[in-house]
């Protein structure tokens, strides 16, 4: 017989055994979370602390994008969640500076599915952000400065190919009095800048308001997962438990055999007085309007670092190329660093695991959570209440032989 070791809020009951037969305390651990108390009377000195027993449908690990995301498509449903979080202060999510750039990379080339992807990530943000009565996401295209000539030449030729996302700014000397650039620029259009930490504190709140988060940090030695039937963690139960952990579950016993590979990024968080905050700005480095009134300047993509905080090198390089193309007064307020949970096949990790049906992962979002982690937790979702399929490229079936082996 299992016996709850208590969490830290909320009514249920924990006795003191030595004063129970097993057959008295069997009646109070099937109480559920909202029951009432037992009609058997306890005995006078018996020690009673209140403690919740809690049944629910999905448990979910990790409120960043993912969780975020899958706990609100599966409220959507109808499911009920309880999700498990330790407040990480620079998980990814809180690191990001929020952007969803149609095209990347040095060819400027399209990114996978992003004309699926991207209309559903703005509609996804618009509706979370209107019953969290905030504005989540804008339109906010990139101003890309051309560094050098050839550069410039290789923007123009792409300009001729993609006509739908790359557009010339008719007026090119239009940002003289805050840049240095003497080679012209670029305009990607549409690109969207999410507010992520409104979005993950909102959604936080509204969890704790409901009675669906757990504060903590989630304990593997804790679980207990039944093949077909259900899992249980403490004094948890659930049909299933879906883990969203970010870099944190590169380690995870069940999934730690997927293709993961951490990618650090830093970035500088700053004050620059006057600059607008209509554009993203980027030249090599990006300036994006962040929280606060501030603005986020970064970042990097580094897969082989042995220190994964701030580092002195990134402040000085980044620094250097601030001081030669920005014209204005900045101050640097803060220097942040996070690790990506990449993969190298660059495509997401979504669905349950192929030989224990009781337990899931949403992760491998790598440098586009912003946009691929709404698609993708609601296609999770509809798998889940419907049985559709989900993406094969996403499927964390592709590894079954993999994962399968190691059970
Ligand atoms: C510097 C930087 C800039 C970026 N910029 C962008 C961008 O502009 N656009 C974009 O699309 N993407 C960007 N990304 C990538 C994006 O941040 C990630 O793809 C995304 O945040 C991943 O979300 P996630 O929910 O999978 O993981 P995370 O954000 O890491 O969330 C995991 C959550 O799980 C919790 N957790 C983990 N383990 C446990 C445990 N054992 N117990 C309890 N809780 C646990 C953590 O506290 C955390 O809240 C950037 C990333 C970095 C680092």
């Amino acid at each position: 017989m299992r016996h709850s070791d208590g969490l830290s809020r909320g009514e249920g009951y924990e006795i003191d055994h030595s004063a129970f037969s097993d057959e008295d305390l069997r009646d109070v651990s099937s109480l559920s979370f909202g029951e009432a108390r037992p009609a058997k009377p306890f005995g006078r000195g018996t020690r009673v602390r209140y403690i919740y027993t809690m049944q629910t449908d999905h448990l979910i690990i990790g409120q960043g994008i993912c969780g975020t995301f899958l706990s609100y498509y599966l409220q959507k449903a109808g499911m009920k969640v309880m999700v498990i979080d330790e407040q990480q202060p620079f998980s990814a999510s809180k690191a990001a500076s929020g952007i969803i750039n149609p095209v990347t990379g040095r060819r400027i080339v399209r990114t996978w599915m992003i004309e699926e992807i991207m209309p559903f990530a703005v509609d996804a943000y618009t509706q979370v952000g209107s019953e969290l009565g905030e504005t989540l996401i804008s339109q906010c295209n990139v101003i890309d400065f051309h560094p050098t000539p050839q550069m410039k030449i290789s923007f123009e030729k792409r300009l001729n190919e993609e006509t739908f996302y790359l557009k010339k700014p008719a007026e090119q000397d239009q940002w003289t009095e805050f840049f240095n650039y003497d080679f012209g620029a670029g305009e990607i259009d549409p690109c969207w800048l999410v507010e992520l930490h409104p979005f993950l504190n909102g959604w936080r709140k509204k969890l704790k308001e409901l009675d669906e988060l757990v504060e903590e940090k989630f304990d593997f030695s804790t679980l207990d997962v039944s093949q077909t039937g259900s899992i249980t963690y403490k004094n948890i139960t659930a049909k299933n438990i879906i883990f969203c952990e970010g870099v944190s579950g590169f380690t995870n016993p069940y999934f730690e055999l997927l293709p993961y590979t951490k990618m650090k990024g830093e970035a500088l968080i700053a004050e620059i007085p006057g600059l607008p905050r209509t554009n993203i700005f980027k030249q090599g480095i990006s300036i994006v309007p962040w929280q606060d009134g501030l603005f986020w300047i970064g970042s990097s993509y580094e897969w082989d670092f042995t220190d994964p905080g701030p580092t002195a090198i990134f402040r000085e390089r980044t620094e250097a190329q601030l001081n030669h193309w920005l014209k204005i007064p900045y101050k640097i307020v803060d220097h942040i660093a996070s690790e990506r949970p990449a993969n190298i096949e660059r495509r997401p990790f979504v669905g349950m695991h192929p030989s224990i049906p009781t337990v899931g992962l949403l992760n491998g979002m790598g440098a586009k959570g912003c946009s691929l982690a709404p698609y993708f937790a609601h296609q999770f979702v509809e798998h889940l209440t419907h049985n559709t399929p989900i993406n094969p490229l996403a499927d964390v079936q592709r590894f079954s032989r993999i994962l399968s082996a190691k059970i």
